[in-house]
């Protein structure tokens, strides 16, 4: 493409006083990482690929499934048919509608072993997760950095976002010293509107794209919530790092520590994910040894097995999640017995 079709491509954009031909030119050279490719991750992937954005980063652990295609806008039925990580089908979509800039897939559950790794060089971090315990980490790594962050959350009707710009605004352990306790809502006990994802996405989308112009000026200081059902509209003032805050204040960054972190967890919809064995896995051999004992399949992201009431799946990196229980010591056995500990 030459740059006059490129001129073309954004024209519209460009035209936008708050972007104009050099906000253009940052986004070209930019590099973002968007830790989580589900529904709102795939809705601020998107958006940010098609306003020109350089280089995302994906980062999924997941696989897509037939569920997902209500709200996550990357995906397609192919996509679900042949399980494919979130983070691969993401980058095919990008490709295919924005072959000029990068989209790195990664397969992968951001840890605090990896995430060093995992969100180096990236300039902001969007939060596509579903978990408390991983917006910790994410917020540990960018106060530590000091780079930005987006925290973006959406379930049944109520779509949630908060700006953190370690040192000048509150972080998130500043407004949520411990994660919520109790029960929790989530997608998988109260359901989601796909308009409250793309509600959430598009507000954490404008305020990505201010931060990378450098318009910091108009960047949210709030943490602005909406409940579409109810017609509710709350903003909490998040101007100031909150005195005696344990990550921002005394930069006590125990989630990057990964302190009583464990290797195995719940993810919701009756399973859990193992990571224990930190040793890649042939999926081709493990096939091949897995078929006596269960329908089996694989391509060269991940591996299915099915073992009524249970089903594997198993990634290149070793990991696994297993479906059809949230017992631990089940999966642990499962995982040990079929593919090794
Ligand atoms: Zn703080």
């Amino acid at each position: 493409m030459t740059s006059l079709e490129l001129a073309e491509r954004y024209s519209r954009q460009v035209l936008f006083a708050g972007i104009g031909a050099e906000g253009q030119r940052k986004l070209a050279a930019a590099c973002v990482a968007i830790v989580g490719c589900g529904a709102t991750g795939s809705a601020l992937a998107s958006l940010l690929a098609r306003a020109g954005v350089g280089t995302l980063r994906i980062i999924d652990r997941d696989y897509v499934e037939p569920s997902n295609l209500q709200r996550q806008s990357l995906f397609d039925e192919a996509d679900a048919a042949e399980s494919l990580p979130k983070a691969i089908a993401a980058a095919r979509k990008i490709a295919a509608f924005n072959s000029h800039i990068v989209a790195e897939p990664h397969v992968a559950d951001a840890t605090p072993e990896n995430i060093e790794g995992l969100l180096q060089g990236a300039q902001l971090i969007l939060d596509g997760t579903d978990n408390f315990e991983t917006r910790y980490l994410i917020n540990d790594f960018a106060v530590e950095n000091s780079l930005p962050w987006i925290y973006t959350a959406a379930v049944a009707s109520y779509a949630a976002t908060l700006n953190i710009l370690p040192g000048k605004t509150a972080c998130l352990a500043c407004i949520f010293p411990d994660p919520p306790s109790g029960m929790v809502e989530t997608c998988e006990t109260s359901g989601i509107l796909n308009s409250a994802v793309n509600l959430a996405a598009s507000i954490a989308a404008t305020e990505a794209l201010k931060l990378l112009v450098g318009a910091e000026d108009q960047v949210r200081r709030s943490l602005l919530s909406f409940d579409l059902w109810r017609n509710e509209r709350a903003e909490i003032s998040a101007a100031e790092p909150g005195a005696g805050c344990r990550a921002c204040g005394e930069h006590d960054f125990i989630h990057l520590a990964g302190e009583g972190r464990p290797h195995i967890t719940l993810c919701g919809r009756n399973s859990v994910q193992i990571h224990e064995r930190h040793r890649p896995v042939n999926l081709a051999e493990m096939s091949d040894r897995l078929k006596p004992h269960g329908a089996v399949r694989h391509n060269d992201f991940v591996l299915k097995f099915l073992r009524e009431p249970y089903e594997m799946t198993l990634f290149p990196d070793g990991r696994a999640i297993i479906k059809g229980t949230t017992d631990t010591a089940i999966a642990r056995s499962l995982y040990a017995r079929y593919v090794g500990s």
